[in-house]
């Protein structure tokens, strides 16, 4: 089939009309995969036509789109923090309301050489952007998934920050670092009952990554009670967690004993991570 750049940005856009909510993003970025271009390109060389490769290529991607795939997943990158991560289905992807995550820890009164450590770290996201902004603390991140320890890794390769300590641990069981300055984790806190683990890409992506027990408490009540026993004098715990589970986790951090605890809403006005 003889296809043209626009020729094939307007189909792929019109069968995934209704399947997915960002139908012509979903075919720009597929595309731009596929030929390996800025995004100007589309619009530069609209009349281009794509090699018969190209084609079969973008028809496969498609159609992994069309049964439902992340296009993460799909393209096996996801930008975040303004850095390229690569993904797989051995995690969860990088959402972009954990941006607020990053953006307040790096904005914590933090020494130039704190010491941080990321919890469930999956691809790396939060651990080697706070790596690539402050190139001084030093960042360890575990995960207790060995695939996506290796996928951290290769992450931590691509964007050249091998500074950062990454290994596998359940949680604190192979920590031995006892003072760190800031303890940060996302970790699975979605109810298992919820009813969105049924739509859209979290389909795909790795239960163990997304829910937790005790109405998406566990980890979260988990976290927060070892973490005292890993924080300097006066460290900070930073956790991010579902809309609706805001005032329960702060509740529980001011009963372990943390103080200053406060709520910080993302970009979509959301309750979205707290600290102590
Ligand atoms: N915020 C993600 C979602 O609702 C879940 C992230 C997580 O479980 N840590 O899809």
């Amino acid at each position: 089939m003889q296809l043209t750049i626009s020729g094939a940005l307007k189909w792929a856009s019109s069968q995934l009309e209704g399947i997915s909510d960002s139908a012509s993003l979903d075919a720009e970025v597929m595309l731009l995969h596929v030929i390996n271009k800025p995004r100007s390109y589309l619009y530069t060389w609209p009349d281009r036509s794509l090699e018969p490769e190209q084609v079969f290529e973008f028809k496969q991607m498609l159609a992994k789109r069309l049964r439902g795939n992340p296009i993460a997943h799909i393209v096996g990158e996801r930008e975040f923090w303004s850095l390229p991560f690569r993904v797989n289905p051995t995690t969860l992807i990088p959402r972009p309301d954990t941006e607020i995550l990053v953006e307040t820890a790096l904005n914590l009164p933090l020494a130039e050489n704190a010491k941080v450590l990321d919890l469930g770290t999956g691809t790396g996201a939060i651990a080697l952007s706070l790596a690539h902004e402050r190139n001084e603390w030093q960042v360890c991140a575990i995960d207790k998934v060995e695939d996506a320890v290796a996928l951290a890794k290769v992450n931590r390769a691509n964007l050249k920050l091998e500074q950062v300590d990454v290994f596998q641990s359940d949680w604190f069981d192979a920590v031995e670092c006892y003072d760190f300055n800031l303890i940060v984790s996302n970790p699975p806190y979605i109810d298992e009952e919820d009813e969105h683990l049924s739509q859209g890409d979290v389909r795909f992506e790795p239960q163990s990554a997304l829910t937790a027990p005790l109405k998406g408490f566990a980890d979260l009540f988990h976290i927060a009670e070892s973490a005292r026993d890993y924080l300097a004098p006066g460290g900070y715990l930073l956790l991010e967690h579902g809309y609706q589970q805001a005032i329960e986790l702060r509740e529980k951090l001011i009963e372990l004993g943390y103080e200053n605890v406060a709520t910080v809403r993302d970009f979509g006005s959301n309750d979205r991570c707290t600290l102590g």
